[in-house]
């Protein structure tokens, strides 16, 4: 973990906000390649979950919403944690997470082992705030805890204008905002996140096996892009442990250095959110079949995952070291989708000759795949330092290529390098690369 923690910050994928002055509590700024490799997440998850599929839509909506919407959702009266705070240290803890001790069956406040711990008492997770100049209670507005309530408050609007049918979805990707009693963990846990979610509608008879369907889904997802079957499982919900609308849920977890934790929950939400919405808003949130002139309230399956949490785990899974030549090295070995770049330009030596025909093959590529150019340092060190980032192909430019108009190209991987001209050469990576 803290191998990750200090690659992340050393090579620019995450810093700890606002640093100058000290950070702060747990929110943290995605660097030149973080922004990469968060985009490329989100992207592997748009391309999944919408491009490849004629039943699901997307949708961007708002983070600022009024009561109303929390109201009627549950949120205002449910999205609360359970707080303890201990009388001798004054730690704030979620009751939930904290277990009785072996030694005398009691609960020890993690930071000072007291056993002086309030009751549990309900806190709302949701950041308030206020829109317009007026702070009064008119003017109340909350940042989303999920983008989920999106799709149900405009499941009209997107029926009416896509002319899509059960079973369809929408799909929304984007930051969410949680007052978290304890974030921690570095960004597994953090008040600010982005999250990717999709709420499916189906026939109501049909929502036992769409269920099934999308916890296969999305475990194929997390396996494709490089997550290994021993660090992966998907966990059914207890009953006492299933919200109070849910029929079934089960949460793809990942093996985090400290034990599983959830990446996404795959829910069957029935009827519940539109059933509410609609009774809140007196609009009707039903589908009319023409054809058969049936009506009915769809159920829906909401697979949510966090793409920051993800991101984090991708990198853990990738973090591997070995040994080059008698040199051992780190190396991300990043699924080519989720790599913040494709490629490296890399110059075998700063010579002036050299630099033409290296930017060249430079603007060869960017048009197809984001890469780095580099030409500092000794090409080892060049070599190493995007192993660790995770790069997948290295193009060195050296004299011989001003005689062959050929470069060499470099496998991360297994380090094996070809020889490959440079007329033939974004046909090559892109190939090799099989986006
Ligand atoms: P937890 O039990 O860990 O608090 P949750 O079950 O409340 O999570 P959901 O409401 O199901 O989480 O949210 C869906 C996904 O959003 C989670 O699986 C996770 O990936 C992500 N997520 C939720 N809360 C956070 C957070 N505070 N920081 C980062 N990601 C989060």
């Amino acid at each position: 973990m803290d191998q990750i923690v200090n690659l992340t910050k050393r090579r620019g994928f995450v810093f700890p906000s606002a640093e100058i002055y000290g950070g702060f509590r747990s929110t943290y700024d995605y660097g030149p390649l973080g922004v990469l490799m968060l985009r490329n997440v989100k992207e592997a998850w748009w391309r999944s979950m919408v491009q490849l599929r004629d039943d699901v839509v997307g949708l961007d909506a708002a983070i600022l919403g009024p009561p109303a919407i929390w109201e009627a959702s549950g949120h205002l009266a449910n999205f609360t944690d359970p707080l303890v705070d201990c009388r001798n240290c004054n730690e704030r803890w979620r009751a939930d997470h904290l277990v009785a001790s072996d030694k005398d069956g009691k609960i020890h406040c993690p930071n000072c082992d007291s056993t002086d711990l309030t009751e549990a008492r309900a806190f709302n997770m949701m950041f308030k705030t206020y829109a317009g100049p007026v702070e009064d209670e008119g003017a109340v507005a909350y940042l989303r805890p999920e983008t989920a309530q999106g799709m149900f408050y405009n499941f009209a609007n997107v029926l009416q204008t896509s002319r899509k049918r059960p079973p369809f979805g929408i799909a929304q990707q984007g930051k969410s905002f949680r007052n978290e009693i304890t974030p921690g963990n570095f960004v597994f846990r953090t008040r600010e996140f982005e999250q990717m979610e999709l709420e499916y509608f189906v026939p109501p008879d049909e929502g036992p096996q769409w269920f099934e369907y999308w916890c296969a889904e999305r475990m194929q997802w997390y396996r494709d892009l490089g997550i290994p079957d021993d660090m992966l499982r998907l966990r059914p919900h207890d009953p006492e442990e299933l919200s109070h609308y849910s029929a079934g849920t089960s949460d793809v977890e990942f093996l985090f250095p400290w034990g599983w934790g959830e990446l996404e929950g795959i829910a069957n939400r029935t009827d519940f959110d539109l059933t509410a919405h609609s009774k809140a808003s007196g609009e009707r949130l039903e589908y009319y079949d023409q054809a058969s002139g049936e009506r009915y309230v769809p159920h829906v399956i909401e697979p949510a995952a966090g793409a920051t949490r993800t991101m984090m785990a991708f990198l853990i899974a990738a973090y591997d070291e070995d040994e080059i030549g008698g040199e051992r090295r780190s190396v991300l070995r990043l699924h080519p989708r989720l790599a913040p770049y494709k490629v490296a330009v890399l110059p075998l030596s700063k010579k002036d000759t050299l630099t033409p025909v290296a930017r060249e093959v430079l603007q060869l590529l960017q048009p197809h795949v984001m890469c780095d150019y580099d030409d500092t340092q000794s090409i080892g060190r060049r070599y190493r330092r995007q192993d660790e980032v995770g790069t997948p192909f290295c193009v060195t430019v050296d004299f011989e290529s001003l005689e062959d108009r050929a470069v060499t190209v470099r496998d991360r991987d297994t380090t094996a390098q070809d020889r490959v001209p440079i007329d033939g050469l974004v046909e090559h990576v892109r190939a090799k690369l099989a986006l």
